[in-house]
């Protein structure tokens, strides 16, 4: 039978051959087997159904949320000359009745289903009359709770599974599962662990890249202005950015569309027709823009806001390059990002153990734009993959600054936070290490004010930074909570004991300009007095006992 898939796939699609997974997917659907297939966006998952749809006995039924999109779906295949329907809300009571009898005549092969429609006891009992074959269900990390789109109308699925009998394939397809969801697809659907196929997330094609510090709206406009023969996305995170992009694009003479839920269906779908038909140069828009949309030959994904979590950035990102020639895709961070994110999970109704998934998966998030290392491993990694070989075209990958040793500057920050306790977070802990006068140090114990001034020749921002790579490489820890409370991890630990170093693209750069500050003035003779008072050198005044012997870089030419 695999013969023939491989004889329909040129002569329905015009492809030469299948690409990896298709081929081990589409066997298992051919033996009555469960399968779960995780592959990235514009991997093509959907010809792993639509295939066998071809070859198989009775109907293909394909369970999508994607019901805006169903009937462009459905189009597209009937253009490629397989007879296929779709019922969902959007039909009136008479077209699904006569729906359902051209079912029941075998008139189509493939039938595009909303999920709710399994609710309903009527469609039920008719559909029981129509032999199928396979169901597949499209995005299937909708059935996951710990999924980033969960859906409650999928978790009718196993039953209509058990329903609809036992003689039938079923397959579940998803780009986004991490180990967990994809743990708990496989629970739902009793999909064997031998039967669950990764393809691996890596897009070769795909250059990854961050931007911090540098004006949004130029940048944008003068990307987009370079790259005007090919076609991208801009994606922002509300309405009002959207219209707000898209009217400075235009006054810039870059022909731009737009997608928002706040569009008339009407004004939304003409924009999408001009984009995709390449028309225009680029489509401004929300993350509502994009899903089930089929244009392989997008050149470029620009990200103006941050995402909430990895897996819509990555199913956002992955829309460029679905024909495989070389797309970018780049993320603007600003930390405005993340308060507007944190706002948004607090305001939002999930209970307290999904607002925490939430904050954990934000963290993680903002960790991808304060790394140093490859990008693409940094997502696949985040997706449970051990990638082998760093990408070589990712904005780190091919940075050629070298590394520098910063291990004496992150001593100084672990030994402000340890002697903070591990009570404070990153404003606080920037403000004592630069010797801010804020005056609300003075209520801080005496000891943590050892490490008071130590990176005075720096800025707030730059330490806060530096802090933020410490986060990112996982030396430092952010406990969540009414503030964000800073903690050291076991490798921050063998950093100050001195068994590890610290590299970094680029260290903190001195300034030299000695800060006339009061406060640090004050400090510095208090200190000088304890010490005299005690009879021992100044620098072990404020020494925690347990950091003693470690903090070898301890202020001692400063007092
Ligand atoms: P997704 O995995 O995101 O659902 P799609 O099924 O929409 O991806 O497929 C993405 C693109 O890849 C489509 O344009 C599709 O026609 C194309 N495609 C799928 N399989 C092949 C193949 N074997 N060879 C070439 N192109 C393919
Ligand atoms: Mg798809
Ligand atoms: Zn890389």
């Amino acid at each position: 039978m695999i013969a023939e898939a491989e004889k329909y796939l040129k002569e329905y699609f015009g492809y030469v051959q299948f690409r990896r997974g298709q081929k081990n997917i589409i066997e298992k659907v051919f033996e009555k087997q469960r399968v779960l297939g995780v592959m990235p966006t514009g991997g093509g998952k959907s010809l792993c159904y639509q295939i066998p749809s071809l070859l198989l006995d009775g109907l293909t039924v394909v369970i999508s949320p994607l019901i805006s999109l169903m009937k462009d779906q459905v189009d597209e295949i009937n253009e490629a000359g397989i007879p296929a329907t779709y019922i969902n809300s959007s039909l009136t009571y008479e077209e699904t009745e006569q729906c359902m009898k051209d079912l029941q005549n075998g008139e189509y092969r493939l039938l595009y289903l909303a999920p709710e429609r399994l609710e309903h006891q009527a469609f039920l009992h008719k559909i029981k009359k129509v032999p199928i074959s396979l169901i597949a269900i499209d995005e299937a990390h909708c059935l996951s709770q710990w999924g980033h789109d969960f859906r409650p109308s999928y978790l009718t699925i196993p039953r209509f599974l058990d329903f609809a009998g036992r003689n039938i394939s079923v397959l579940a397809l998803t780009a986004t599962a991490t180990p967990q969801v994809s743990a708990d697809i496989s629970r739902a659907l009793s999909i064997s662990e031998d039967n669950v196929i990764l393809t691996g997330f890596k897009r070769e094609n795909l250059t990854f890249s961050v931007i911090k510090g540098q004006d949004r709206d130029s940048y944008l406009t003068d990307y987009i202005k370079k790259h005007r023969e090919q076609a991208g996305i801009v994606y922002a995170a509300t309405r009002k950015e959207v219209e707000r992009l898209h009217h400075k694009f235009t006054n810039e003479n870059i022909k731009a569309e737009k997608y928002h839920g706040g569009m008339t269906a009407e004004n939304r779908a003409v924009g999408q027709e001009r984009f995709v038909y390449d028309e225009s140069n680029v489509m401004v828009a929300t993350t509502a823009f994009g899903m089930g949309i089929n244009k392989s030959n997008v050149r470029f994904v620009l990200h103006a806001q941050m995402p909430r979590n990895i897996e819509s950035y990555y199913q956002e990102a992955g829309r460029a390059g679905r024909d495989g020639s070389e797309s970018d895709c780049i993320l603007f961070f600003s930390p405005k990002d993340i308060h507007t994110h944190q706002y948004l999970i607090e305001q939002s109704r999930l209970d307290e153990p999904r607002k925490e998934m939430e904050y954990n998966k934000l963290r993680q998030m903002v960790n991808y734009c304060h790394t140093e290392d490859c990008l693409q491993n940094y997502i696949l990694k985040y997706f449970g993959e051990e990638p082998k070989d760093t990408c070589g075209t990712c904005l780190h990958c091919t940075d050629d600054r070298s590394l520098k040793d910063a291990t004496t500057e992150a001593q100084m920050v672990f030994s402000c936070v340890k002697r903070m306790r591990e009570r404070y977070g990153k404003t606080l802990v920037s403000q004592v290490l630069t010797g801010s006068s804020n005056q609300k140090l003075r209520q801080l114990r005496l000891d943590t004010l050892s490490t008071y001034g130590l990176l005075k020749d720096q800025s707030q921002k730059q330490v806060n930074e530096f802090i933020d790579f410490l986060l990112a490489h996982q030396y430092l820890q952010l406990i969540e909570g009414a503030y964000p409370v800073l903690k050291l991890t076991n490798r921050a630990l063998h950093v100050l004991k001195g068994k590890q170093k610290v590299k970094k693209k680029e260290t903190l750069k001195a300034k030299n300009v000695d800060k006339e500050n009061p406060l640090f003035e004050e400090l510095r003779k208090e200190r000088a007095v304890i010490a005299k008072q005690q009879g021992i050198a100044p620098y072990m005044v404020f020494s925690d006992r347990t950091l003693l012997d470690i903090c070898a870089y301890l202020p001692a030419d400063k007092t």
